[in-house]
């Protein structure tokens, strides 16, 4: 569920045609495992001082299609900052260690 401050970034018309338009280029295919993306997430994740900006929430750079499982990973593998961080196989930043 998405956070307060997000809510209505989320509901809006202007984030449902950008994340339609988005998945539809990238043929609604997961762009780590190739399978069926439903969800277009955010690089920079979005906060409440970029929330409204929309380089950040709107901009398809900033935007990856994934399917559930891997954004279910993508979420649940990374910290907001950096502390004992490392690169996985992706390019992405990780949680070094994982218990
Ligand atoms: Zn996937
Ligand atoms: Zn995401």
């Amino acid at each position: 569920m998405a956070q307060e401050w997000a809510r209505g970034f989320y509901n809006s018309k202007a984030w449902e045609k950008c994340r339609l338009a988005f998945l539809q280029s990238k043929f609604f295919i997961c762009e780590r495992c190739g399978g069926a993306a439903t969800i277009a997430h955010h690089k920079t994740r979005l906060t409440p001082e970029n929330i409204h900006d929309p380089n950040i929430t709107l901009n398809w750079d900033n935007l990856e299609a994934l399917c559930q499982d891997c954004h279910n990973k993508e979420h649940s593998a990374k910290l907001p900052v950096a502390e004992g961080l490392m690169f996985d196989e992706n390019g992405d930043l990780v949680k070094e260690n994982r218990l």
